[in-house]
């Protein structure tokens, strides 16, 4: 009998990451891509950001968009100097830096220099490793195929929780009892249920004004 890849990936038996040598010192990281563009969804959503994306990932959601990117080893390592010379180009004075997931990687030196040159710092993360880096704007957007590092949840400028199906407003609450009273919360469809999920949550957020609804503005847009 043939094995049914999708049914496996959905029951998270299927991942690949493989996490090469990048240096613990974080000097070099593992650059997937680096573009300029509008920051699509968030509490950043509408301002102009250089993103950079590193490879890898163990978390292993089954309806990630960017599944290149958790085998680390398929992505260069980038010395953190070139990474920052590239952005400090652009006149918008901010970095998202996303994946995969960051937070495996020492993000320190990386965020000290941007920092240096005038460039605030964000992140996009799932938390589930805990934080390194200077942060001006933490995303923490946890994953239920692994949780959040407990120590992450103060550092949360922002929570934004997907939602894939209707059980998952539960499960978003309880990521909102563990942040900050400041964060900002956040419900987003996940894209491919948008059409069923976005009343769902138009509705939750009229019933529950402290979250917010956040779409994933930049598809709408057709830019990266
Ligand atoms: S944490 Fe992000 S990059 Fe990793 S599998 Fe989930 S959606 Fe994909």
């Amino acid at each position: 009998m043939a094995l049914d890849f999708t049914a496996l990936e959905e029951l998270n038996v299927i991942k690949t990451a493989s996490i090469h040598q990048v240096p613990k010192d974080g000097s070099e990281l593992p650059l997937m891509e680096a573009f300029y563009t509008i920051q699509g969804e968030g509490g950043n959503t509408g301002t102009a950001a250089y993103f950079i994306r590193l490879g890898g990932c163990d978390v292993g959601c089954h309806w990630c968009d960017v599944k290149e990117s958790w085998d680390a080893e398929a992505h260069p390592l980038t010395p953190i100097e070139s990474i920052v010379e590239t952005a400090a180009a652009y006149p918008g004075k901010a970095v998202v830096i996303t994946g995969g997931e960051p937070l495996l990687y020492n993000l320190g030196p990386l965020t000290e220099q941007l920092q240096a040159r005038g460039i605030k710092t964000y992140i996009e993360t799932s938390g589930a490793y805990p934080i390194s880096g200077s942060w001006d704007w933490v995303c923490l957007s946890p994953k239920k195929f692994k949780q959040p590092d407990p120590s992450v949840y103060p550092f949360a400028h922002e929570l934004k929780v997907i939602i894939f199906n209707k059980s998952d407003f539960k499960w978003a609450e309880e990521h909102a009892a563990s942040v900050g009273e400041h964060c900002k919360l956040y419900l987003q469809p996940e894209w491919s249920k948008a059409a069923e999920m976005t009343p769902l949550i138009v509705e939750y957020v009229k019933n529950n004004p402290k979250w917010r609804v956040s779409l994933q503005t930049h598809k709408y847009m057709d830019i990266p």
